[in-house]
């Protein structure tokens, strides 16, 4: 018992300097960008604006991999509190609603018949399900880009657990994608982080439940999101 407190003593301690490395490195990353920004045009050869549009671009995808390291390497111990499902789906689409129209998809929320009630960390699991409806906007204008994409959210009871639903017509993942699409930096996107669904995993874990997904080339995914009821 000793040996593995050790080792988790270290493991915060590890976590710890890493947090405030990555705190370190935003600084200097904040005023190179500050810099280049002002070596745009007129000041800047034609042409070579396309360089720097480049770097400001890998200079915001380093501060997002950043970003979502320090969220996701704080304390994990959920701070539970008894929540509605319905609630949170209804929260989950307003706060998803603006971005959505922005590109040309709609998202809504099919209510639920039987109230269910789960203990959750409600802005962790609040993260998880805005992250998993942003990769189903991404995956919707990657494919349709029109006006034709959905994303549904819905709930239904299984068992002791409520099952969370979140439905995209995109464009769907093929085997590798979906085998590979938890682990850390994982991605295939220009501009992607690869950590949304690691951290996601991990705070769903954390609370006792499961993610499982479905999806088809072309006809879009499904991820369920498997929490144990309030008792
Ligand atoms: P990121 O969004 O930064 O790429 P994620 O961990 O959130 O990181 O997702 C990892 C990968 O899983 C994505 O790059 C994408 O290939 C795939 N993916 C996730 N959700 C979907 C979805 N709804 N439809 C298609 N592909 C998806």
């Amino acid at each position: 018992i000793e040996q593995t407190a050790y080792q988790n003593d270290k493991l915060a301690m590890l976590g710890k300097i890493a947090a405030a490395i990555a705190h370190e490195i935003r600084n200097p990353l904040t005023s190179i960008r500050g810099f280049i920004q002002l070596l745009r045009p007129p000041l800047m050869e034609l042409g070579k604006e396309e360089y720097a549009r480049i770097i400001v671009a890998e200079i915001d995808r380093a501060n997002d991999i950043i970003h979502e390291f320090l969220n996701s390497s704080k304390p994990t111990a959920p701070m539970k509190q008894g929540m509605p499902v319905d609630a949170l789906l209804k929260e989950v689409v307003l706060l998803s609603e603006s971005e959505a129209l922005m590109r040309g998809c709609f998202i809504r929320h099919r209510p639920i018949d039987e109230p269910l009630l789960i203990a959750i960390d409600v802005k962790q699991v609040k993260q998880v399900l805005l992250n998993i409806v942003k990769n189903g906007l991404d995956a919707i204008t990657e494919s349709l880009g029109t006006n034709d994409g959905l994303i549904e959210l819905s709930a239904r009871r299984d068992g002791a657990d409520a099952v969370i639903s979140i439905r995209d017509n995109g464009m769907g993942m093929d085997r590798n994608t979906m085998n590979r699409l938890f682990d850390p930096f994982f991605t295939t996107k220009a501009t992607g982080t690869g950590l949304g669904l690691s951290v996601s995993y991990r705070i769903i874990r954390n609370h006792g439940g499961r993610i499982q997904l479905e999806s088809a080339i072309g006809e879009g995914t499904e991820f369920q999101i498997y929490l144990p009821l309030a008792t």
